[in-house]
């Protein structure tokens, strides 16, 4: 398509050209936009495949992918840290402190936080390119069987040109919209297109120009929702944002369900992968699992209590319940500890270990560290690092990850390995504002004591094993473990 050809165009005369920017070259493509940005990630080759098949059905030949980011990449955990995310209480859906109802979506997931950061990053790239007018996408849209014609009609770019889209004020057109493809038919599309300002989700195919990029980067900055509604709905009101009808686009994992979610996973598609691969199949097996692992209840407790690995919460839960206490459970998380990635359950006791790293939420209050005798918690730590366990080598990674944490977590010794774990823990935990320590074994007492603020019972030491297992260490790493547990209270009199 060429401006020129359309000069003669009538309906495209009622617009002002002051509103178009003088020689865009973007009105030579088929949709009228500079760039075409899809947003992807490495390794996602299917998906690449499938919308680089639909961006050239709709007659889109020039697209670039622009790779996002994972949960697992650190600008997703600096987010956290700097405390621009929007954290649990209330949840960000409903504004609730407990919600209590499992649709509600209570706590930004990193992943989601990932999908933010992916966005502002690619408007920031889009800035940086120069691109004065974009189309945005992620890689699972479908198009109707009609987006090439609306793309290659007099009509549509005469309704963006109306839309402001071509003009120095922010403004975003949305090509998608709330029908799923099954509903998509040529009989839809009689040839009229139009706008309306109904608010609705596009991530996967939105035009919108440089000043709207502006604000979108800025808006993005502060992630307290999901990246759709921070760009299709909380901008409303600073730019003009219009959706196109008729709808022309939408996406596989929320339509179609034929390709996995990334971010919640659905049943709809372990039926495709029951119907298309079969039950007995891997990948059936792969995302049923996710499934099962994939809870995002997230519960407000009043109290709750955290313990390095070998901690037996049992006791502790017994025991809250006794004086009838409102109890979560904790576990080392990736936020430090405890502090939103461990999960709960009414039946705490029972959850196995591996149930604690499923994707569920508390928030607490007051947190407590419940201690364990040191030298019995140490050689059972040095036991479970020999041994290769999941959870002391979770804990063993976080205490690395702390500066304080001392060098011997790299040790060939187990025993120097345990004892720099349980320091560096410990003084982790420390940091998080604890309202108190509880010894494990006068968990009964000293809990009552902690919760009512006064002095607590002191905590029991085996004296002899303990010098026992500091004559097998580094003297340094033995001196800094006498400190510690004296900062614990286990010397206080
Ligand atoms: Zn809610």
């Amino acid at each position: 398509m060429n401006l020129s050809s359309h000069h003669g165009n009538k309906r495209l005369n009622t617009v002002s050209h002051s509103h178009l920017f003088a020689g865009v070259d973007a009105l030579t493509f088929s949709h009228l936009c500079e760039a075409t940005l899809i947003l992807t990630l490495l390794g996602q080759e299917k998906r690449q495949q499938e919308v680089k098949s639909e961006l050239l059905g709709a007659g889109i030949e020039r697209f670039e992918f622009y790779y996002g980011l994972t949960p697992a990449d650190s600008e997703v955990q600096d987010v956290f840290n700097a405390g621009v995310v929007a954290r649990y209480p209330p949840c960000f859906r409903c504004g609730n402190e407990d919600c209590g109802d499992l649709s509600c979506n209570n706590i930004l997931l990193p992943v989601q936080v990932a999908v933010v950061l992916s966005f502002r990053a690619l408007f920031a790239h889009c800035l940086e390119r120069g691109f004065k007018v974009m189309a945005i996408g992620e890689d699972d849209i479908v198009f109707a069987p009609y987006a090439r014609s609306v793309f290659s009609s007099h009509e549509y770019t005469t309704v963006l040109a109306a839309s402001g889209l071509f003009s120095e004020s922010p403004t975003l057109v949305r090509l998608g919209d709330s029908r799923r493809p099954q509903e998509f038919d040529l009989d839809h599309w009689h040839g009229e297109i139009s706008t309306h300002g109904m608010v609705t989700m596009s991530n996967y195919l939105f035009l919108c120009n440089r000043s709207f990029a502006v604000l979108a980067n800025q808006r993005l900055a502060n992630i307290d929702h999901t990246a759709d509604v921070l760009i299709h709905q909380s901008l409303c009101s600073h730019a003009h944002c219009l959706t196109l009808s008729p709808q022309i686009v939408c996406d596989r994992s929320w339509a179609l369900r034929t390709s996995p979610s990334l971010i919640h996973p659905k049943p709809e598609y372990l039926e495709h992968l029951r119907l298309t691969a079969g039950e007995q199949s891997a990948e059936f097996a792969a995302e049923q699992e996710r499934l099962r692992r994939h809870r995002k209840r997230a519960s407000s407790f009043h109290h709750v209590f955290v313990g390095l690995v070998n901690c037996d919460f049992a006791r502790v839960v017994a025991a809250c319940r006794a004086i009838d206490l409102d109890v979560g459970c904790g576990v080392p998380a990736a936020d430090g500890f405890a502090a939103w990635q461990y999960t709960t359950n009414t039946a705490i006791e029972l959850i196995p270990c591996q149930a604690l790293r499923d994707l569920s939420f508390v928030h607490v209050h007051s947190r407590y560290l419940v201690l364990a005798e040191p030298a019995s918690a140490i050689l059972d730590l040095a036991f479970r690092l020999e041994a290769g366990d999941q959870e002391a080598k979770e804990a063993a990674r976080l205490a690395g990850s702390n500066s304080r944490t001392p060098p011997l977590i790299e040790s060939d010794l187990a025993i120097e390995r345990a004892v720099a774990l349980y320091i560096g823990w410990h003084r982790l935990a420390r940091d998080q504002s604890l309202k108190g320590i509880v010894g494990l074994d006068k968990i009964d007492l000293s809990l009552k004591a902690v919760i009512a603020g006064s002095p607590r019972p002191s905590l029991n030491i085996d004296a002899v094993a303990l010098s026992d297992l500091t004559s097998k260490i580094d003297p340094k790493l033995a001196l800094e473990l006498h400190q510690e547990l004296t900062i614990l209270g286990f010397y206080a009199s």
